[in-house]
C-alpha cells in the first residue's frame, strides 16, 4: 500500500523581503488510503495553506508532494487541472454553489468539465445526492436550501467524480449544531466506505470524529496522534 498523500520538507513563503510570510516551514506528512484526518491549529498557523497545496490549488515554495504516487511538482498546468478534477474533491467553509442553479446541476458541474455525457452525468449526480441524503432536493436552488443542505450539495459535488480523497476546509464553520451533525454524518459514512478525508477544524468535537489528528503551529506539525503511520511502520 502506498500513501495517498506524501509530502516532505514542504515550505510555503508568501511575498518577499519586508512582507515575507513563512506559512509552511518544513511539513512532513503521509496520509494512507481510507484515513480520516483532522487538521487543527490556531488561526494563521498554516492549515489552509497546507490544504490548498494538498488540493493542488497552490504550489509549495520548496519540498515535494506526491499524490497517489505522482510527484505533483512534475505536472504542467493542464495535467494539474486533470488531477484536481479526477483525484480531489474540495469542500470549503462557504459552500461556493452556483446560485439560481439546481442542486442537481451544481453536482453535475465537475462532470461537465470532465466531458461526461448527459445521461451518465444525471445518473452519477443522482447517486452523489443520494449519498448525502438529498435526492428529494435535487431540483432545489441553493437559496431554497438550509446551510447544512447546501454544504451537503457541495459535498456531493466534491464526490461525484469519485476522487481519491476529499479535502475540507472548516466545512462546518458556518453551520449550527444540527446542520453540523448532518454534514459530519455524511463524512462518517464516506469514511466507512473507504474514502480518504482530510478536514480542517478548530472544534474538538468535530476533530473527534476523525481517527487521527494533526496539529499545526507556526507552519509546522507539532502533534500527530499516529506518529507510527508517518514512518510507514504499518506496511
Ligand atoms: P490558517 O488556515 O491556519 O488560519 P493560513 O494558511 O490561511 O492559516 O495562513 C497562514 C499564514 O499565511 C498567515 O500568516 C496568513 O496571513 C498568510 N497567508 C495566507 N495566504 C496568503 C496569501 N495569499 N498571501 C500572503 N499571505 C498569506
Ligand atoms: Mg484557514
Amino acid at each position: 500500500m502506498k500513501p495517498v498523500i506524501e509530502v516532505s520538507a514542504l515550505h510555503k513563503t508568501y511575498g518577499s523581503g519586508e512582507t515575507e510570510v513563512h506559512a509552511l516551514r518544513g511539513v512532513d506528512l503521509a496520509v494512507w488510503p481510507g484515513e480520516y484526518l483532522a487538521i487543527m491549529g490556531a488561526s494563521g498557523s498554516g492549515k489552509s495553506t497546507l490544504l490548498n497545496v494538498l488540493g493542488c490549488l497552490d504550489v509549495p515554495t520548496r519540498g515535494t508532494y506526491k499524490l497517489d504516487g505522482i510527484d505533483v511538482g512534475d505536472l504542467n498546468e493542464r495535467q494539474l487541472s486533470l488531477v484536481r478534477n479526477r483525484k480531489i474533491g474540495f469542500v470549503f467553509q462557504s459552500y461556493n454553489l452556483v446560485p439560481r442553479t439546481s442542486a442537481m446541476s451544481n453536482v453535475e458541474l465537475p462532470l461537465v468539465y470532465a466531458g461526461v455525457g448527459r445521461k451518465e452525468r444525471r445518473e452519477r449526480a443522482m447517486a452523489a445526492l443520494e449519498m448525502v441524503g438529498l435526492v428529494d432536493r435535487a431540483g432545489h436552488k441553493p437559496n431554497q436550501l438550509s446551510g447544512g443542505q447546501q454544504q451537503r450539495v457541495a459535498l456531493a459535488r466534491a464526490l461525484v467524480t469519485g476522487p481519491a480523497m476529499v479535502l475540507a476546509d472548516e466545512p462546518t464553520g458556518n453551520l449550527d449544531s444540527e446542520s453540523t451533525d448532518e454534514v459530519l454524518a455524511v463524512f462518517d459514512r464516506l469514511n466507512r466506505i473507504g474514502r480518504t478525508i482530510v478536514m480542517i477544524t478548530h472544534e474538538d468535537h468535530v476533530a473527534g470524529r476523525a481517527a487521527r489528528m494533526v496539529r499545526v503551529s507556526d507552519g509546522q506539525i507539532v502533534e500527530d496522534t499516529s506518529q507510527w503511520r508517518r514512518t510507514g511502520a504499518l506496511t
